[in-house]
Protein backbone atom coordinates (compact mmCIF):
# COMPACT_ATOMS: atom_id res chain seq x y z
CA UNK A 1 0.00 0.00 0.00
CA UNK A 2 1.17 3.16 -0.91
CA UNK A 3 1.68 6.00 1.86
CA UNK A 4 -1.07 8.19 0.12
CA UNK A 5 -3.43 4.63 0.28
CA UNK A 6 -2.44 4.46 3.66
CA UNK A 7 -3.09 7.68 4.77
CA UNK A 8 -6.61 7.87 3.49
CA UNK A 9 -7.55 3.96 4.94
CA UNK A 10 -6.10 5.39 8.25
CA UNK A 11 -8.89 8.66 7.68
CA UNK A 12 -11.65 6.73 6.85
CA UNK A 13 -10.57 4.37 9.86
CA UNK A 14 -10.74 7.33 12.47
CA UNK A 15 -14.12 9.41 10.62
CA UNK A 16 -16.26 6.57 9.20
CA UNK A 17 -19.23 4.52 10.62
CA UNK A 18 -20.86 7.34 12.78
CA UNK A 19 -24.52 8.50 12.79
CA UNK A 20 -25.24 11.83 11.51
CA UNK A 21 -29.01 13.88 11.69
CA UNK A 22 -30.15 16.01 9.20
CA UNK A 23 -29.34 20.05 9.64
CA UNK A 24 -32.66 22.19 10.42
CA UNK A 25 -32.68 25.86 12.08
CA UNK A 26 -29.38 25.06 13.17
CA UNK A 27 -29.47 22.06 14.91
CA UNK A 28 -28.83 18.30 13.94
CA UNK A 29 -32.20 15.95 14.29
CA UNK A 30 -33.16 12.75 13.94
CA UNK A 31 -36.06 12.03 11.79
CA UNK A 32 -39.46 11.30 13.19
CA UNK A 33 -39.34 7.96 11.05
CA UNK A 34 -36.85 7.08 13.40
CA UNK A 35 -34.68 4.71 10.36
CA UNK A 36 -31.04 5.20 9.53
CA UNK A 37 -29.72 4.51 5.86
CA UNK A 38 -26.06 3.10 5.70
CA UNK A 39 -23.84 4.21 2.93
CA UNK A 40 -20.65 2.55 2.15
CA UNK A 41 -17.67 2.84 0.34
CA UNK A 42 -18.10 2.51 -3.61
CA UNK A 43 -14.60 1.32 -3.69
CA UNK A 44 -15.14 -1.08 -0.71
CA UNK A 45 -18.28 -2.16 -0.01
CA UNK A 46 -17.32 -3.78 3.37
CA UNK A 47 -16.39 -0.54 4.76
CA UNK A 48 -19.65 1.24 6.12
CA UNK A 49 -19.14 5.55 5.87
CA UNK A 50 -22.30 6.34 8.18
CA UNK A 51 -25.94 5.88 8.75
CA UNK A 52 -27.93 9.06 7.55
CA UNK A 53 -31.55 9.99 8.36
CA UNK A 54 -34.44 8.23 6.54
CA UNK A 55 -36.52 11.48 6.44
CA UNK A 56 -39.95 12.14 5.35
CA UNK A 57 -42.48 15.21 4.83
CA UNK A 58 -42.89 16.22 8.23
CA UNK A 59 -38.81 16.48 8.27
CA UNK A 60 -39.07 18.41 5.14
CA UNK A 61 -42.05 20.50 6.33
CA UNK A 62 -39.87 21.61 9.61
CA UNK A 63 -36.97 22.51 7.11
CA UNK A 64 -39.20 24.34 5.25
CA UNK A 65 -40.24 26.18 7.94
CA UNK A 66 -36.67 27.11 9.28
CA UNK A 67 -35.73 28.27 5.77
CA UNK A 68 -38.98 30.66 5.73
CA UNK A 69 -37.88 32.10 9.00
CA UNK A 70 -34.65 32.50 8.26
CA UNK A 71 -35.67 34.37 4.41
CA UNK A 72 -37.05 37.41 6.62
CA UNK A 73 -33.46 38.53 7.96
CA UNK A 74 -30.86 36.40 5.51
CA UNK A 75 -32.91 38.37 2.83
CA UNK A 76 -32.41 41.60 4.00
CA UNK A 77 -28.73 41.43 4.84
CA UNK A 78 -26.32 43.79 2.82
CA UNK A 79 -25.46 41.44 -0.17
CA UNK A 80 -21.88 42.29 0.40
CA UNK A 81 -22.12 40.99 3.94
CA UNK A 82 -23.77 37.76 2.05
CA UNK A 83 -20.82 37.84 -0.21
CA UNK A 84 -18.92 37.73 2.75
CA UNK A 85 -19.97 35.27 4.13
CA UNK A 86 -19.54 33.10 0.86
CA UNK A 87 -16.01 34.25 0.68
CA UNK A 88 -15.66 32.32 3.97
CA UNK A 89 -16.93 29.28 3.34
CA UNK A 90 -14.98 29.54 0.09
CA UNK A 91 -11.86 29.62 2.13
CA UNK A 92 -13.41 26.64 4.53
CA UNK A 93 -13.57 24.48 1.27
CA UNK A 94 -10.09 25.48 0.22
CA UNK A 95 -8.89 24.74 4.13
CA UNK A 96 -11.07 21.25 4.43
CA UNK A 97 -9.67 19.86 0.76
CA UNK A 98 -8.48 16.96 1.96
CA UNK A 99 -11.30 15.83 4.35
CA UNK A 100 -13.37 17.13 1.49
CA UNK A 101 -11.70 14.55 -1.33
CA UNK A 102 -11.84 11.96 0.77
CA UNK A 103 -15.26 11.73 1.97
CA UNK A 104 -16.24 12.59 -2.05
CA UNK A 105 -13.78 9.86 -3.40
CA UNK A 106 -15.01 7.20 -0.85
CA UNK A 107 -18.35 7.95 -1.28
CA UNK A 108 -18.63 8.39 -5.33
CA UNK A 109 -15.87 6.04 -6.28
CA UNK A 110 -14.09 8.90 -8.25
CA UNK A 111 -10.57 9.18 -7.85
CA UNK A 112 -8.76 11.07 -5.55
CA UNK A 113 -7.53 13.57 -8.10
CA UNK A 114 -10.96 14.11 -9.29
CA UNK A 115 -12.27 14.27 -6.09
CA UNK A 116 -9.40 17.25 -5.28
CA UNK A 117 -10.30 18.56 -8.51
CA UNK A 118 -14.34 18.92 -7.81
CA UNK A 119 -13.26 20.63 -4.40
CA UNK A 120 -11.40 23.52 -6.43
CA UNK A 121 -14.70 23.75 -8.76
CA UNK A 122 -17.03 23.97 -5.63
CA UNK A 123 -14.90 26.75 -4.28
CA UNK A 124 -14.44 29.03 -7.73
CA UNK A 125 -18.27 29.13 -8.05
CA UNK A 126 -18.55 30.23 -4.82
CA UNK A 127 -16.12 32.79 -5.07
CA UNK A 128 -17.93 33.86 -8.86
CA UNK A 129 -21.47 33.44 -6.46
CA UNK A 130 -19.58 35.77 -3.81
CA UNK A 131 -19.11 38.53 -6.82
CA UNK A 132 -23.15 38.01 -7.90
CA UNK A 133 -24.09 39.36 -4.93
CA UNK A 134 -22.46 42.72 -5.51
CA UNK A 135 -24.03 42.33 -9.24
CA UNK A 136 -28.01 42.03 -8.59
CA UNK A 137 -28.48 45.51 -10.38
CA UNK A 138 -31.61 46.92 -11.59
CA UNK A 139 -32.54 49.00 -14.05
CA UNK A 140 -33.72 52.28 -14.52
CA UNK A 141 -36.51 53.03 -17.22
CA UNK A 142 -37.78 55.87 -19.18
CA UNK A 143 -41.18 57.00 -18.12
CA UNK A 144 -44.39 58.20 -19.91
CA UNK A 145 -44.58 60.40 -17.25
CA UNK A 146 -43.64 63.49 -15.97
CA UNK A 147 -41.41 63.81 -13.25
CA UNK A 148 -41.43 59.81 -12.38
CA UNK A 149 -38.53 57.56 -12.50
CA UNK A 150 -39.29 53.81 -13.51
CA UNK A 151 -36.85 51.15 -12.16
CA UNK A 152 -36.66 47.75 -11.63
CA UNK A 153 -35.06 45.84 -8.49
CA UNK A 154 -34.21 42.18 -8.54
CA UNK A 155 -35.58 40.77 -5.01
CA UNK A 156 -35.15 36.69 -4.13
CA UNK A 157 -37.92 34.65 -4.04
CA UNK A 158 -37.64 32.83 -1.16
CA UNK A 159 -37.35 28.98 0.05
CA UNK A 160 -35.54 26.93 -2.49
CA UNK A 161 -35.78 23.19 -2.63
CA UNK A 162 -32.15 21.68 -3.85
CA UNK A 163 -32.58 18.45 -5.07
CA UNK A 164 -29.22 16.84 -6.22
CA UNK A 165 -27.25 13.80 -8.44
CA UNK A 166 -25.18 11.48 -6.52
CA UNK A 167 -22.24 11.89 -9.26
CA UNK A 168 -21.21 15.41 -7.87
CA UNK A 169 -21.51 15.43 -4.30
CA UNK A 170 -19.63 18.12 -3.55
CA UNK A 171 -20.14 20.75 -6.35
CA UNK A 172 -23.74 19.40 -7.58
CA UNK A 173 -25.11 21.30 -3.90
CA UNK A 174 -22.77 24.07 -3.97
CA UNK A 175 -23.62 25.08 -7.46
CA UNK A 176 -27.47 25.62 -5.47
CA UNK A 177 -26.43 26.70 -2.00
CA UNK A 178 -24.25 29.63 -3.43
CA UNK A 179 -26.30 31.69 -5.99
CA UNK A 180 -29.05 30.82 -3.62
CA UNK A 181 -27.58 32.77 -0.92
CA UNK A 182 -26.20 35.10 -2.74
CA UNK A 183 -29.26 36.75 -4.47
CA UNK A 184 -30.30 36.31 -0.95
CA UNK A 185 -32.33 32.93 -0.77
CA UNK A 186 -32.27 30.14 1.97
CA UNK A 187 -32.39 26.43 0.92
CA UNK A 188 -33.23 23.22 1.38
CA UNK A 189 -30.95 20.37 0.52
CA UNK A 190 -32.48 16.98 -0.51
CA UNK A 191 -28.91 15.29 -1.54
CA UNK A 192 -29.12 12.35 -3.54
CA UNK A 193 -29.76 9.26 -1.23
CA UNK A 194 -26.37 7.40 -2.19
CA UNK A 195 -24.39 10.57 -1.74
CA UNK A 196 -25.11 12.40 1.77
CA UNK A 197 -21.92 12.21 3.71
CA UNK A 198 -20.11 14.89 1.52
CA UNK A 199 -23.55 16.86 2.27
CA UNK A 200 -22.96 16.58 6.00
CA UNK A 201 -19.94 17.84 6.07
CA UNK A 202 -20.65 21.04 3.78
CA UNK A 203 -23.60 21.84 6.23
CA UNK A 204 -20.37 21.70 9.08
CA UNK A 205 -17.98 24.31 6.92
CA UNK A 206 -21.50 26.33 6.37
CA UNK A 207 -22.06 26.54 9.88
CA UNK A 208 -18.38 27.81 10.48
CA UNK A 209 -17.90 29.73 8.02
CA UNK A 210 -20.85 32.13 9.57
CA UNK A 211 -24.26 31.56 7.41
CA UNK A 212 -27.07 31.72 10.36
CA UNK A 213 -29.24 29.12 11.39
CA UNK A 214 -32.41 27.98 8.86
CA UNK A 215 -30.37 30.04 6.00
CA UNK A 216 -29.61 26.59 4.65
CA UNK A 217 -31.07 22.87 5.71
CA UNK A 218 -30.17 19.30 5.07
CA UNK A 219 -32.65 16.36 4.81
CA UNK A 220 -31.24 13.58 3.76
CA UNK A 221 -34.03 10.31 2.45
CA UNK A 222 -34.75 8.83 -0.33
CA UNK A 223 -36.54 10.93 -3.61
CA UNK A 224 -39.84 9.35 -3.56
CA UNK A 225 -40.69 10.14 0.29
CA UNK A 226 -38.13 13.54 1.13
CA UNK A 227 -38.01 14.33 -2.32
CA UNK A 228 -41.06 13.91 -3.59
CA UNK A 229 -42.27 16.06 -0.11
CA UNK A 230 -39.62 19.00 -0.66
CA UNK A 231 -41.34 19.71 -4.82
CA UNK A 232 -44.44 19.64 -3.37
CA UNK A 233 -44.62 21.85 0.01
CA UNK A 234 -46.81 24.82 -1.07
CA UNK A 235 -43.78 27.41 0.79
CA UNK A 236 -40.79 26.36 -1.31
CA UNK A 237 -41.01 29.04 -4.22
CA UNK A 238 -38.34 27.28 -6.44
CA UNK A 239 -37.17 23.67 -7.61
CA UNK A 240 -33.25 23.99 -8.42
CA UNK A 241 -32.83 20.18 -9.67
CA UNK A 242 -30.35 18.30 -11.20
CA UNK A 243 -30.87 14.61 -12.36
CA UNK A 244 -32.10 12.36 -14.93
CA UNK A 245 -34.70 14.13 -17.68
CA UNK A 246 -37.62 11.58 -16.86
CA UNK A 247 -37.53 12.95 -13.38
CA UNK A 248 -37.02 16.59 -14.21
CA UNK A 249 -40.28 16.11 -16.85
CA UNK A 250 -42.53 14.98 -13.59
CA UNK A 251 -41.18 17.39 -11.31
CA UNK A 252 -41.57 20.37 -13.60
CA UNK A 253 -45.27 18.76 -13.79
CA UNK A 254 -45.45 19.15 -10.31
CA UNK A 255 -44.32 22.60 -9.49
CA UNK A 256 -45.69 24.25 -12.58
CA UNK A 257 -49.32 22.79 -10.76
CA UNK A 258 -48.32 25.14 -7.77
CA UNK A 259 -46.80 27.70 -10.36
CA UNK A 260 -43.64 27.24 -8.85
CA UNK A 261 -40.50 28.41 -10.44
CA UNK A 262 -37.78 25.49 -11.87
CA UNK A 263 -34.28 25.00 -12.79
CA UNK A 264 -33.89 21.61 -14.02
CA UNK A 265 -30.24 20.55 -15.12
CA UNK A 266 -30.72 16.87 -16.87
CA UNK A 267 -29.18 14.23 -18.36
CA UNK A 268 -26.99 14.37 -22.14
CA UNK A 269 -25.79 12.08 -24.68
CA UNK A 270 -22.89 14.69 -25.67
CA UNK A 271 -21.16 14.26 -28.97
CA UNK A 272 -17.52 15.15 -29.97
CA UNK A 273 -17.42 15.60 -34.07
CA UNK A 274 -13.72 15.64 -34.84
CA UNK A 275 -13.05 16.73 -38.44
CA UNK A 276 -9.64 16.77 -39.80
CA UNK A 277 -6.91 13.67 -39.72
CA UNK A 278 -4.51 16.65 -37.78
CA UNK A 279 -6.57 16.87 -34.81
CA UNK A 280 -7.15 12.86 -34.36
CA UNK A 281 -4.21 12.44 -31.28
CA UNK A 282 -5.36 15.85 -29.27
CA UNK A 283 -8.49 14.78 -29.97
CA UNK A 284 -8.36 11.49 -28.73
CA UNK A 285 -6.81 12.32 -25.79
CA UNK A 286 -9.23 15.13 -24.57
CA UNK A 287 -12.57 13.11 -25.85
CA UNK A 288 -10.78 9.82 -23.75
CA UNK A 289 -10.60 12.67 -20.27
CA UNK A 290 -14.16 13.53 -21.32
CA UNK A 291 -15.38 10.49 -21.57
CA UNK A 292 -14.48 8.30 -18.60
CA UNK A 293 -13.61 11.10 -15.70
CA UNK A 294 -16.18 10.16 -13.35
CA UNK A 295 -16.15 6.72 -15.09
CA UNK A 296 -18.37 8.06 -17.54
CA UNK A 297 -21.21 9.06 -14.89
CA UNK A 298 -21.07 12.51 -15.60
CA UNK A 299 -23.88 14.36 -17.38
CA UNK A 300 -21.63 16.24 -19.75
CA UNK A 301 -19.75 12.78 -20.62
CA UNK A 302 -18.89 12.27 -24.03
CA UNK A 303 -20.38 9.13 -25.28
CA UNK A 304 -20.50 9.40 -29.29
CA UNK A 305 -17.45 10.32 -31.85
CA UNK A 306 -18.52 11.53 -34.66
CA UNK A 307 -15.69 11.16 -36.88
CA UNK A 308 -15.61 11.29 -41.37
CA UNK A 309 -15.15 7.76 -42.82
CA UNK A 310 -11.73 8.48 -44.02
CA UNK A 311 -10.38 9.05 -40.36
CA UNK A 312 -12.19 6.41 -38.59
CA UNK A 313 -9.51 3.83 -38.62
CA UNK A 314 -6.86 6.56 -37.48
CA UNK A 315 -9.54 7.64 -35.17
CA UNK A 316 -10.57 3.95 -33.54
CA UNK A 317 -6.23 3.44 -32.78
CA UNK A 318 -5.93 6.72 -31.24
CA UNK A 319 -8.63 6.12 -28.94
CA UNK A 320 -7.80 2.44 -28.06
CA UNK A 321 -4.26 3.13 -27.39
CA UNK A 322 -5.36 5.92 -25.10
CA UNK A 323 -8.01 4.04 -23.51
CA UNK A 324 -5.36 1.14 -22.86
CA UNK A 325 -3.28 3.71 -20.18
CA UNK A 326 -6.05 3.64 -17.91
CA UNK A 327 -5.95 1.27 -15.12
CA UNK A 328 -9.31 0.77 -13.25
CA UNK A 329 -9.16 -0.21 -9.57
CA UNK A 330 -10.16 1.61 -6.47
CA UNK A 331 -10.60 5.45 -6.08
CA UNK A 332 -7.93 5.58 -3.58
CA UNK A 333 -4.95 3.78 -5.91
CA UNK A 334 -3.09 6.86 -7.04
CA UNK A 335 -2.19 4.67 -10.13
CA UNK A 336 -5.96 3.86 -11.02
CA UNK A 337 -7.55 6.17 -13.84
CA UNK A 338 -10.76 5.09 -13.36
CA UNK A 339 -12.33 4.06 -10.40
CA UNK A 340 -15.39 1.77 -9.68
CA UNK A 341 -19.30 2.57 -10.84
CA UNK A 342 -21.43 4.27 -8.13
CA UNK A 343 -22.80 0.64 -6.88
CA UNK A 344 -23.82 -2.87 -8.33
CA UNK A 345 -27.29 -1.39 -10.02
CA UNK A 346 -25.35 0.90 -12.15
CA UNK A 347 -23.33 -1.56 -13.05
CA UNK A 348 -26.21 -3.68 -14.15
CA UNK A 349 -27.68 -0.66 -16.21
CA UNK A 350 -24.45 0.02 -17.93
CA UNK A 351 -24.00 -3.51 -18.87
CA UNK A 352 -27.65 -4.27 -20.37
CA UNK A 353 -26.15 -1.10 -22.84
CA UNK A 354 -23.33 -3.22 -23.43
CA UNK A 355 -25.06 -6.12 -24.11
CA UNK A 356 -27.71 -4.26 -26.02
CA UNK A 357 -24.94 -2.88 -28.33
CA UNK A 358 -23.97 -5.86 -29.54
CA UNK A 359 -27.33 -7.41 -30.09
CA UNK A 360 -28.27 -3.97 -32.50
CA UNK A 361 -24.65 -5.26 -34.47
CA UNK A 362 -22.39 -2.22 -32.88
CA UNK A 363 -19.00 -3.52 -32.80
CA UNK A 364 -17.12 -3.68 -29.09
CA UNK A 365 -13.72 -2.53 -30.13
CA UNK A 366 -12.56 -2.69 -26.66
CA UNK A 367 -13.18 -3.30 -23.01
CA UNK A 368 -16.66 -3.87 -21.51
CA UNK A 369 -16.05 -6.90 -19.46
CA UNK A 370 -17.35 -6.40 -15.77
CA UNK A 371 -13.83 -6.88 -13.81
CA UNK A 372 -13.36 -9.70 -11.27
CA UNK A 373 -10.38 -10.37 -9.44
CA UNK A 374 -9.23 -9.75 -5.67
CA UNK A 375 -8.72 -5.72 -6.95
CA UNK A 376 -12.22 -5.40 -7.99
CA UNK A 377 -14.08 -7.76 -5.19
CA UNK A 378 -15.19 -4.92 -3.21
CA UNK A 379 -16.76 -2.36 -5.60
CA UNK A 380 -18.62 -2.43 -9.10
CA UNK A 381 -16.10 -2.22 -11.95
CA UNK A 382 -15.71 -2.57 -15.58
CA UNK A 383 -13.39 -1.95 -18.11
CA UNK A 384 -14.00 1.17 -20.55
CA UNK A 385 -15.45 0.50 -23.89
CA UNK A 386 -15.49 1.40 -26.89
CA UNK A 387 -17.89 0.72 -29.43
CA UNK A 388 -17.52 1.19 -33.57
CA UNK A 389 -20.27 0.77 -36.32
CA UNK A 390 -22.63 2.71 -34.60
CA UNK A 391 -25.54 4.09 -36.46
CA UNK A 392 -27.36 7.47 -35.07
CA UNK A 393 -30.67 6.13 -34.52
CA UNK A 394 -29.05 2.88 -32.31
CA UNK A 395 -30.44 2.89 -28.80
CA UNK A 396 -26.60 3.16 -27.89
CA UNK A 397 -26.41 5.66 -29.46
CA UNK A 398 -29.49 7.43 -28.35
CA UNK A 399 -29.90 7.05 -24.68
CA UNK A 400 -28.01 8.49 -21.66
CA UNK A 401 -25.92 5.45 -20.43
CA UNK A 402 -24.33 7.34 -17.80
CA UNK A 403 -21.38 5.15 -17.62
CA UNK A 404 -17.56 4.31 -19.23
CA UNK A 405 -19.21 3.59 -22.49
CA UNK A 406 -18.01 5.79 -25.86
CA UNK A 407 -19.66 4.64 -29.72
CA UNK A 408 -17.61 5.76 -32.58
CA UNK A 409 -20.37 7.12 -35.46
CA UNK A 410 -18.55 7.22 -38.93
CA UNK A 411 -20.17 9.70 -41.35
CA UNK A 412 -19.66 10.99 -45.23
CA UNK A 413 -19.09 14.72 -44.41
CA UNK A 414 -19.80 17.61 -42.04
CA UNK A 415 -23.67 17.93 -42.69
CA UNK A 416 -24.12 14.23 -41.85
CA UNK A 417 -22.02 14.75 -38.64
CA UNK A 418 -23.90 17.78 -37.78
CA UNK A 419 -27.29 15.71 -38.38
CA UNK A 420 -25.81 12.53 -35.94
CA UNK A 421 -24.98 14.90 -33.39
CA UNK A 422 -28.44 16.95 -33.33
CA UNK A 423 -29.89 13.35 -33.83
CA UNK A 424 -30.98 12.43 -30.16
CA UNK A 425 -33.55 13.93 -27.16
CA UNK A 426 -31.31 15.64 -25.42
CA UNK A 427 -28.64 19.04 -26.26
CA UNK A 428 -26.35 19.72 -23.46
CA UNK A 429 -22.62 19.64 -24.44
CA UNK A 430 -20.88 18.85 -27.54
CA UNK A 431 -16.82 19.05 -28.58
CA UNK A 432 -15.80 19.80 -31.91
CA UNK A 433 -12.07 19.01 -32.98
CA UNK A 434 -10.34 20.71 -36.20
CA UNK A 435 -7.81 22.89 -37.36
CA UNK A 436 -10.67 25.04 -39.79
CA UNK A 437 -11.12 28.53 -38.04
CA UNK A 438 -14.47 28.61 -39.80
CA UNK A 439 -15.73 24.77 -38.91
CA UNK A 440 -15.61 26.18 -35.59
CA UNK A 441 -18.37 29.18 -35.88
CA UNK A 442 -20.17 27.55 -38.75
CA UNK A 443 -20.86 24.27 -36.41
CA UNK A 444 -21.31 25.34 -33.48
CA UNK A 445 -24.04 27.60 -34.92
CA UNK A 446 -25.72 24.41 -35.92
CA UNK A 447 -25.22 22.12 -33.01
CA UNK A 448 -28.45 22.10 -30.69
CA UNK A 449 -26.92 21.81 -27.12
CA UNK A 450 -26.25 24.73 -24.18
CA UNK A 451 -22.38 24.51 -24.03
CA UNK A 452 -19.96 23.99 -27.13
CA UNK A 453 -16.21 23.47 -26.40
CA UNK A 454 -14.04 23.81 -29.92
CA UNK A 455 -10.89 21.96 -29.49
CA UNK A 456 -11.30 20.29 -26.01
CA UNK A 457 -13.44 18.14 -23.74
CA UNK A 458 -16.87 18.81 -22.34
CA UNK A 459 -15.42 20.59 -19.21
CA UNK A 460 -17.38 24.03 -17.85
CA UNK A 461 -15.90 27.14 -16.29
CA UNK A 462 -17.09 29.07 -12.83
CA UNK A 463 -18.37 31.85 -14.24
CA UNK A 464 -19.70 30.53 -17.33
CA UNK A 465 -23.35 29.66 -17.74
CA UNK A 466 -24.04 25.53 -18.00
CA UNK A 467 -27.13 24.15 -18.62
CA UNK A 468 -28.81 22.51 -21.76
CA UNK A 469 -31.18 22.56 -24.01
CA UNK A 470 -34.32 19.83 -25.47
CA UNK A 471 -34.72 17.49 -22.66
CA UNK A 472 -31.29 18.42 -21.33
CA UNK A 473 -32.40 21.49 -19.37
CA UNK A 474 -35.34 23.91 -18.58
CA UNK A 475 -35.48 27.13 -17.13
CA UNK A 476 -32.17 29.51 -16.03
CA UNK A 477 -28.87 27.86 -16.49
CA UNK A 478 -26.75 27.60 -13.62
CA UNK A 479 -23.09 28.85 -13.06
CA UNK A 480 -23.01 32.74 -14.61
CA UNK A 481 -24.73 35.59 -14.23
CA UNK A 482 -27.74 33.89 -16.22
CA UNK A 483 -28.64 32.41 -12.34
CA UNK A 484 -30.02 35.51 -11.82
CA UNK A 485 -32.89 35.00 -13.58
CA UNK A 486 -33.95 31.98 -11.23
CA UNK A 487 -32.98 33.10 -7.89
CA UNK A 488 -34.55 36.77 -8.14
CA UNK A 489 -37.71 38.20 -9.73
CA UNK A 490 -38.28 41.63 -11.11
CA UNK A 491 -40.11 44.29 -9.18
CA UNK A 492 -41.00 47.47 -11.22
CA UNK A 493 -41.23 50.62 -9.08
CA UNK A 494 -42.72 53.84 -10.23
CA UNK A 495 -41.73 56.97 -8.40
CA UNK A 496 -43.48 60.09 -8.67
CA UNK A 497 -41.28 63.60 -7.58
P1 LIG B 1 -32.04 10.90 -10.43
O1 LIG B 1 -32.87 11.67 -11.40
O2 LIG B 1 -32.34 9.47 -10.22
O3 LIG B 1 -32.08 11.58 -8.97
C1 LIG B 1 -31.73 12.94 -8.77
C2 LIG B 1 -32.24 13.39 -7.42
O4 LIG B 1 -33.68 13.35 -7.42
C3 LIG B 1 -31.81 12.53 -6.24
O5 LIG B 1 -31.54 13.34 -5.11
C4 LIG B 1 -33.06 11.68 -5.97
O6 LIG B 1 -33.12 11.20 -4.64
C5 LIG B 1 -34.15 12.69 -6.24
N1 LIG B 1 -35.47 12.12 -6.51
C6 LIG B 1 -35.77 10.85 -6.92
N2 LIG B 1 -37.13 10.71 -7.03
C7 LIG B 1 -37.67 11.91 -6.72
C8 LIG B 1 -39.01 12.40 -6.65
N3 LIG B 1 -40.05 11.63 -6.95
N4 LIG B 1 -39.19 13.69 -6.29
C9 LIG B 1 -38.15 14.50 -5.99
N5 LIG B 1 -36.86 14.08 -6.02
C10 LIG B 1 -36.62 12.80 -6.39
O7 LIG B 1 -30.54 11.13 -10.93
P2 LIG B 1 -29.20 10.45 -10.40
O8 LIG B 1 -29.26 9.00 -10.76
O9 LIG B 1 -28.94 10.84 -8.99
O10 LIG B 1 -28.12 11.22 -11.31
C11 LIG B 1 -27.89 10.89 -12.62
C12 LIG B 1 -28.64 11.78 -13.59
O11 LIG B 1 -28.37 13.15 -13.30
C13 LIG B 1 -28.19 11.59 -15.03
O12 LIG B 1 -29.30 11.60 -15.88
C14 LIG B 1 -27.31 12.81 -15.28
O13 LIG B 1 -27.18 13.15 -16.63
C15 LIG B 1 -28.01 13.84 -14.48
N6 LIG B 1 -27.10 14.96 -14.17
C16 LIG B 1 -27.27 16.15 -14.83
C17 LIG B 1 -26.41 17.21 -14.59
C18 LIG B 1 -26.56 18.53 -15.31
O14 LIG B 1 -26.06 19.53 -14.80
N7 LIG B 1 -27.21 18.60 -16.46
C19 LIG B 1 -25.38 17.07 -13.66
C20 LIG B 1 -25.23 15.86 -13.01
C21 LIG B 1 -26.11 14.81 -13.27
Amino acid sequence: MSVAQAVMKDWLTKNAGQTYGNYIAGQWKDADSGSLMARYDASDRSQVLGHFQQSGASDIAAAVAAAETAFGTWSKRPAPERAQVLLRFAELLDKEADGLAYRCSAEQGKVLAEAYGEVGRAAAEVRFAAGEALRMNGEVHPSEKPNMVNTVMHQPIGVIGAITPWNFPIVAPVRKIAPALAYGCTVVLKPASLTPWCAVYLMELLEEAGVPPGVVNLVTGSGSEAGNALVTHPQVRGISFTGSSELGKRINAQAAGQLKKTQLELGGKNAAIVLDAESIDGAAKQIVGAAFSCTGQRCTAISRVIVLKRHADAMEQALVSEMTRIQAGPAWDEKVGIGPLIDQGQLESVQHYVQLGLEEGAQLVCGGEVLTGANYDGGAYMAPALFRSVQPHMKLAMEEIFGPVLCMIEVEDEQAAVEAANATVYGLAASLFTSQHDACWRIADKLECGMVHVNHGTASQAHMPFGGVKQSGYGAYSIGHSNMAFFTEPKAVYIQY
